[in-house]
């Protein structure tokens, strides 16, 4: 785009004005699922070296009235360039507030700990603690079963606040997971700073153990440095019962992935749960 004078945009180029179209579309879009509720949560298990499904991480869905169920990736980055994350990310909250208060009340399912990725912005949002304790007050969440995961790219900046944050949400129980672990660009130095709990090995690493040296290095090497912080650790992105393996013997007891079970409802999540 060519600046024509000083507010009109002149586009020379027709596949780029298509593209700022299909942008502002889905803007639009974004703003209607918001209001006439077109989320859904779904579940994705975690497990024990046993199988048995000991948490699992709730994953947003999008069901589009044209286009059906849509990804995630497609949205969450446009969500996250307008406030729209904030309200998006409070829905996603109670909801899986209201899952674990409801959990509670059945003997199986009471121990079970749920997942929720908090996006940056969201994150740093000036008026993020009081929307999350508001969600926590209306749905009596046990929260000693929320577990929040948040990626490297929070640590980078204004770590005074991050940690103040974080620590006021732990004095509730709440604990913090690291997502996507080893794909950011940051210094290893936060993770001594920082009140996590639990250390995401991210799935592309996950995937590539048994091909490639220096992946397996690099899982192994986390788990070693999980271990040694007193960190839990999750591997995610299991596909491959070879991969299981590899992990079990490298010392990491905790999965998530295909292998185990994709992403589901939540009445889907409990029939499996319920059935063993
Ligand atoms: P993520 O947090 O890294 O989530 C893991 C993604 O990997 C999920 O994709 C999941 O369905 C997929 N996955 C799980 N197991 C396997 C496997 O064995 N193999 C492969 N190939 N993929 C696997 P999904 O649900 O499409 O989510 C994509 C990303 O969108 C998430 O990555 C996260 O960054 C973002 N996202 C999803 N839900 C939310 C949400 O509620 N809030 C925020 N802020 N971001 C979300
Ligand atoms: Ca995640
Ligand atoms: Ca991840
Ligand atoms: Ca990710």
């Amino acid at each position: 785009a060519k600046d024509n004078g000083r507010h009109t945009l002149c586009f020379f180029d027709p596949a780029m004005q298509a593209a700022l179209l299909a942008h502002v579309k889905l803007e639009a879009d974004l703003h209607q699922a918001q209001e006439n509720q077109q989320w859904l949560l779904y579940y994705q298990p975690q497990v024990n070296s046993c199988g048995t499904i000991i948490g699992v991480e709730a994953l947003l869905r999008w069901e589009h009235p044209e286009r059906g169920m849509v990804s995630p990736c497609e949205f969450i980055p446009l969500l996250e360039s307008t406030e729209l994350i904030n309200d998006v990310g409070e829905w996603i909250l109670a909801g899986a507030c209201q899952q674990l208060a409801r959990w509670a009340q059945h003997p199986r399912l009471s121990t079970l700990t749920i997942s929720v990725n908090l996006s940056p912005q969201q994150f740093r949002d000036k008026h993020f603690l009081s929307r999350v304790e508001g969600v926590f007050a209306r749905t009596q969440a046990p929260l000693s079963r929320l577990k929040l995961e948040v990626t490297e790219s929070l640590f980078v900046a204004a770590q005074d606040e991050t940690r103040h944050k974080m620590l006021a949400l732990k004095a509730q129980g709440v604990r913090f997971s690291l997502d996507d672990f080893g794909t950011g660009y940051s210094s290893l130095a936060y993770l001594a700073q920082l009140p996590l709990d639990q250390l995401k090995i991210d799935q592309s690493f996950v995937q590539q153990v048994l091909d490639s040296q220096a992946n397996a290095s690099i899982v192994e090497s986390t788990i070693a440095l999980a271990g040694s912080l007193n960190l839990e650790v999750i591997a995610e992105g299991v596909e491959t019962e070879a991969q299981q393996a590899w992990l079990l013997a490298h010392g990491c007891h905790v999965y998530q992935g295909y292998l185990f079970g994709q992403p589901v409802t939540v009445d889907e999540m409990e029939r499996r749960i319920e059935k063993v």
